[in-house]
């Protein structure tokens, strides 16, 4: 289930440099490694501007990013470059479909959600009140295989809007050692939310560090629970 059909074109050359910028944002707050990471923004109802597989997502040019007809899946997409569209096409493809109204989608391997994923735990987004406030629900996804369409099925199914009376819809899905994806206005907004579930796992893993320094000293803790921010 969708929202209203996406009705703000943007101007491509726009949104080929919020794209970029998006990137290099990402790069700078070392969110991103070698060619990890991808983003897509809608240019209006037929098409897409994406991230190039293969390349840093931090030093990206105009003539790198990849025009996507998402009713046109053979059409052949290819930047000016000669790159075609990032190995994650399935997930945006699917994102978009399921949310029209959204402008952008992103995508990243964060680095402490990875540990924290990898090491079993799952943080609650209530336990500090950006998150609380910004990402209400932050499904979790159990691991799925990267490029497929099995776990862009997922993730998409994840951020749909739920039936009226039931919540507001998830702006960001937490991957299982693979990271998150989230999805905005614009690509500066969807990379918002990814810095915020990063901020959210650091947070998370330093305190259960600090509480296994405590446990190792004799000091016992109560649970970790969220604070009265919860459900805001
Ligand atoms: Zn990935």
């Amino acid at each position: 289930m969708g929202g209203a059909a996406y009705d703000a074109p943007v101007d491509d050359r726009a949104a080929a440099e919020s794209l970029i910028a998006a990137g290099r944002r990402l790069g700078a707050r070392g969110l991103i490694s070698a060619g990890e990471g991808n983003l897509s923004v809608r240019l209006d109802t037929d098409r897409l501007l994406m991230t190039p597989t293969g390349l840093r997502k931090d030093e990206l040019g105009f003539d790198d990013l990849v025009v996507v007809w998402p009713d046109h899946p053979d059409r052949e997409a290819r930047s000016s470059s000669g790159h075609g569209p990032s190995s994650d096409l399935a997930i945006h493809l699917a994102v978009h479909a399921m949310r029209p109204e959204i402008g952008a989608v992103a995508h990243a391997h964060l680095p402490a959600s990875m540990s924290l994923t990898l090491a079993g735990e799952i943080p609650d987004p209530g336990a500090l009140p950006e998150t609380a406030f910004h990402l209400p629900r932050l499904p979790f996804l159990a691991f799925g295989e990267m490029g497929s369409q099995e776990l862009a099925e997922r993730i998409a199914a994840a951020l749909a809007i739920p039936p009226d009376g039931a919540g507001p819809a998830a702006a960001a899905v937490l991957l299982e050692r693979h990271g998150a994806v989230a999805v905005g206005r614009d690509p500066a907004h969807a990379v918002n939310r990814l810095e915020l579930v990063e901020v959210l796992c650091r947070t998370w893993r330093d305190a259960l560090l600090i509480r296994a320094a405590r446990a190792a000293v004799g000091i016992v803790d109560a649970p970790m629970t969220p604070g009265p921010s919860e459900g805001r």
